[in-house]
Order: structure tokens, then C-alpha cells, then sequence
């Protein structure tokens, strides 16, 4: 089998490090898989679940040799993380990482990069509320989006290896400039989340309405918000503080369309109420038709494991 890489180093081993771990070993499109990861408890259950070949407590020594070094910590980790790994890459080398934000990961890590070494950063946009080694599967990225940001002057070969590897582990490969990303996922992503979280943590405030009540009616819609309100806070947190600008405009956008709504609520509008449902129905069918969701009511929710 020709491999894509022969020594795939992973740096972190959650839910997304793992699921690359097992999508390459399903494909065998790489040999060795280095990985390292900051705590001792991830680590042990890492070599547990047999997800690498070697394991490193150092991630420059995970990542030395290494003909590529997918990086899958939080967006605010990313900086860090470049500078641990950077004087043990080898020339010739593709660093990456999985970050849902891109124009602040290029700014952390491009500047620890060495001369000869391609920094091509990777966002697949695949994943579940669930977090840690045990929540990887090889199926994770099958039929979804991964988007290469590479910075301007990013040798083309290497973006094209990196985007055959993601092929091999099921995805589809598109290219973006960094800063386009950010607002595309802004708008597709991260208010999304921010509108699960703040609704979530509105009716754990409410006075009127008991925790029992909410529990007990959650199918009402709520359902579907508390399980984007479950992802990880660090994540999310690293997200908002990583992708400021894209977000606060779109909230800005969002905040002015709802106020819109409030003012059709308000003066009894049943017509723009229900031509803004009529319209939103269809992209909802448009996501159905691009093979992104399942046209049954459990929300994708079976594609996701538990
Ligand atoms: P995860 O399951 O929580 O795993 C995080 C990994 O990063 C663990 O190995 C953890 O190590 C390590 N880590 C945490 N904080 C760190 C720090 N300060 N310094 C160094 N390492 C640290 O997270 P994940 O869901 O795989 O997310 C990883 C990245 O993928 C994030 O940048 C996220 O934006 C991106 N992403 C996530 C999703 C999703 O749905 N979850 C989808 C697409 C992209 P220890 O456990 O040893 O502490």
C-alpha cells in the first residue's frame, strides 16, 4: 500500500485527533502514527484505545521524523503547541491542524514555523457535542467538508498531499483564504452555538417556568438546542475569543433580522411571519439535498455516537 505519510505525527487525542487516527488506520494511507498529548490520564487511554504506534509526553518528539503533524488542541492552544513542536520538524515536513477557526491559527502558528516546513492548516467540519479519545470514530469525516486554509505562498504540492490524505479518511476537500472561512463558519457554526448556549442558559434563568417544565416539554424545540449547548466549553470558549470579529458582525446581522421579527410579532404581520418560515424551509431542504442531513426528525442524531 502507498502510504500518504509514513510517519503521521497527532498532537492532542480528543475526539477529533482520535477519529483521524482511526479514519487513517481504516484507509491505511499512513504508517506510523506518533501521538502525543498533554495529560498523562489522556495519554494512557489514548494507548489504550491502540490509536497510535508510539506514544510521547514531549510533542516535539511525537513530531520529529514525523512527515506530517496534524495539531488538534483548542484554537487557543495553537500557538503554543507550534513553538513546542517547531525544532524538532524535519524539512519538507506539512504541519496542520483541525482548529473551526483559521485566520488566528495561521497568526499563531505560521510565525514558529521553519524555513522548508509547509503550514497548511485543516478544518474539518465534522463533529459531535462529545469530547475526549473514547468519542473518535473512523466514520467521523465520511461525506463532510474539510477546508485547507493555506496562507498565501503555501507550496501547492503540499496542499494537494494534504487534501488527498483527507480524501483517504472520507472527506471532501475545499480551499479557502483563512479570513473567508472564519466567516462563512461564523454564520454556518459559531452563532449557531451561541444561540444554543444563550437559550439554554435563559431557561435555566426563568422564574416563571420550572427546571421540570423545561425538562419535561424539551421535544417543544429546546431539545435540539441543548445538545449544541452540551459541546465543550473549552472549545467554544477558545472559539468566540479566536474568531471576535466574524462573530460580533454577524451577531450584529442577527441581532437586526430578530428585532425585525419582533416588530411582525408585535403589529401581528401573519404574512412576513410566514413567508420568512416558507423561505427558511427551503434551506432546509437544500441541506437535505447536498447529502449534509438526514430527512428524518432525530436531527443527524444517529450519525452521531454516543
Ligand atoms: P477534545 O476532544 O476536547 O480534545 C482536545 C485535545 O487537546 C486533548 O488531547 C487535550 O489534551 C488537548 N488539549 C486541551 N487543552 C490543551 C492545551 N491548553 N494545550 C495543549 N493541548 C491541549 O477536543 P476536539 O473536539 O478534538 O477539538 C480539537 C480541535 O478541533 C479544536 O481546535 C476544535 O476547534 C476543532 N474542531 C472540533 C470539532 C468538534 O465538533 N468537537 C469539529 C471540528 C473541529 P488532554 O486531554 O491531555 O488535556
Amino acid at each position: 500500500m502507498n502510504h500518504h505519510f509514513d510517519r503521521l505525527a497527532l498532537i492532542g487525542i480528543g475526539l477529533i485527533g482520535s477519529s483521524i487516527a482511526h479514519a487513517a488506520r481504516r484507509a491505511d494511507t499512513v504508517g506510523h502514527i506518533a501521538v502525543s498529548t498533554r495529560t498523562l490520564a489522556t495519554m494512557q487511554r489514548a494507548e489504550e484505545l491502540k490509536l497510535g504506534d508510539s506514544f510521547h509526553a514531549d510533542p516535539a518528539e511525537a513530531a520529529a521524523g514525523a512527515d506530517c503533524v496534524i495539531v488538534s488542541v483548542p484554537v487557543g492552544a495553537s500557538g503554543a503547541v507550534a513553538a513546542a513542536i517547531a525544532p524538532a520538524l524535519k524539512a519538507g515536513a506539512i504541519v496542520s491542524d483541525v482548529g473551526s477557526v483559521k485566520g488566528s491559527v495561521v497568526r499563531q502558528m505560521a510565525p514558529h514555523m521553519p524555513p522548508g516546513v509547509h503550514l497548511v492548516p485543516a478544518h474539518p467540519v465534522a463533529g459531535t457535542e462529545h469530547s475526549g479519545p473514547d468519542a473518535g470514530f473512523a466514520e467521523l469525516f465520511d461525506n463532510r467538508w474539510c477546508i485547507l486554509t493555506p496562507p498565501p505562498g503555501t507550496d501547492p504540492t503540499a496542499v494537494s498531499k494534504l487534501g488527498d490524505f483527507w480524501r483517504a479518511l472520507g472527506a471532501n476537500v475545499e480551499i479557502m483564504a483563512p479570513e473567508h472561512h472564519d466567516m462563512v463558519l461564523a454564520i454556518t457554526s459559531h452563532v449557531p452555538h451561541l444561540i444554543a448556549y444563550n437559550i439554554v442558559g435563559t431557561a435555566a434563568h426563568l422564574e416563571e417556568v420550572s427546571q421540570g417544565e423545561v425538562m419535561k416539554y424539551a421535544a417543544g424545540g429546546f431539545r435540539d438546542f441543548t445538545r449544541i449547548a452540551a459541546s465543550d466549553p473549552t472549545m467554544w470558549r477558545d472559539v468566540f475569543l479566536n474568531n471576535k470579529e466574524a462573530v460580533l458582525e454577524m451577531l450584529g446581522r442577527f441581532s437586526e433580522d430578530l428585532t425585525a421579527l419582533q416588530r411582525m410579532i408585535r403589529f401581528g404581520d401573519g404574512d412576513a411571519l410566514f413567508d420568512l418560515f416558507t423561505r427558511t424551509r427551503a434551506i432546509r431542504r437544500g441541506i437535505i439535498a447536498a447529502g449534509q442531513e438526514t430527512a428524518e426528525a432525530d436531527f443527524g442524531r444517529k450519525h452521531n455516537k454516543p
